[in-house]
């Protein structure tokens, strides 16, 4: 059985955790990127070894080009393909947009978006070659309807929607498959620590009363890495609750 390549950009916790054990769980051979987390990454390791797959970890800050190709060349030379690149690493902060620095501006578009374009980029060449692979974006329903105080936030997502569009037109006729998730409020260390918006009033507002778990949103991404989703081409798939309906 051939097993599927699965790199992953910040899988330390929340969303890049919950995918990167859906994918282990599978015997996956996974390159694991992390800037700081780490602690359960040994787990995931062991779980996909255990099913017969495999992992690396890798140490890399998004928002550095460089090291965001030396992360999908490690898992060139550890596994020789890259099937399948999830650009999930991402940053959050609040403040009113008159108050934004310009230091936290370019640091959110450094990493949301700079990150996602720098993975984009290291993995087309060789997916190209090869006529074959999947990207997945992780973006955020924000990029979709906008937030007050998370401007920033809110037009580094809308950009990744929009380059995952555009890349996914350009290279579809190479079979290279580039899609979106768009969560909506996931309960994670992002919003719990980096938002307000943790809260029973927000709850309320959401019609499904409730935050999304991360296993939520990589169920998604499973979905767009898998053979179900073999037709779809530049999709933003927004699991939110019906926040933004
Ligand atoms: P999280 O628990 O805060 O995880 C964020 C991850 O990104 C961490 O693993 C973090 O690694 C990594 N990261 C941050 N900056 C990085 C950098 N410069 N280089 C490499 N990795 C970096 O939040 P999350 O909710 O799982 O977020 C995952 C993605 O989902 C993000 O793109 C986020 O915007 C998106 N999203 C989340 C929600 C939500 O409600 N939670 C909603 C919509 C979209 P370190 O801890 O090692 O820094």
């Amino acid at each position: 059985m051939s097993r599927n390549v699965i790199a992953i950009t910040g899988a330390g916790r929340g969303i890049g955790l919950a995918t990167a054990k859906r994918f282990a769980r599978q015997g996956a051979l996974l390159a694991l990127n992390y800037q700081d987390t780490k602690d359960a990454l040994e787990e995931v390791a062991t779980m996909a070894r255990d099913n017969g797959g495999g992992a690396i970890l890798c140490k890399a800050d998004v928002s550095d080009h460089t090291q965001v190709e030396a992360f999908i060349d490690a898992a060139m030379s550890q596994y020789g393909r890259v099937d399948v690149l999830v650009n999930n690493a991402g940053i959050l902060h609040s403040v009113p947009t008159a108050e934004e620095s310009w230091e936290r501006f370019e640091r959110t578009m450094a990493v949301n978006l700079g990150g996602t374009f720098a993975g984009i980029r290291a993995v087309l060449p060789s997916m190209l070659a090869r006529k074959s692979g999947r990207i997945i974006n992780v973006a955020s329903e924000l990029g979709l309807i906008g937030f007050a105080t998370y401007a920033s936030y809110c037009a580094s997502k809308g950009a990744v929607i929009a380059l995952t569009k555009a890349v996914a037109k350009e290279v579809a006729p190479s079979n290279i498959l580039v899609n979106c998730v768009a969560p909506g409020p996931i309960e994670t260390h992002m919003l719990i620590h980096d938002t307000v918006e943790f809260n029973d009033e927000t709850r309320a507002q959401i019609p499904l009363k409730r935050f999304g778990q991360p296993d939520e949103i990589a169920a998604a991404i499973e979905f767009l890495a898998g053979p179900g989703a073999s037709f779809m081409v530049g999709q933003v798939i927004s699991p939110n609750g019906g926040t933004a309906i």
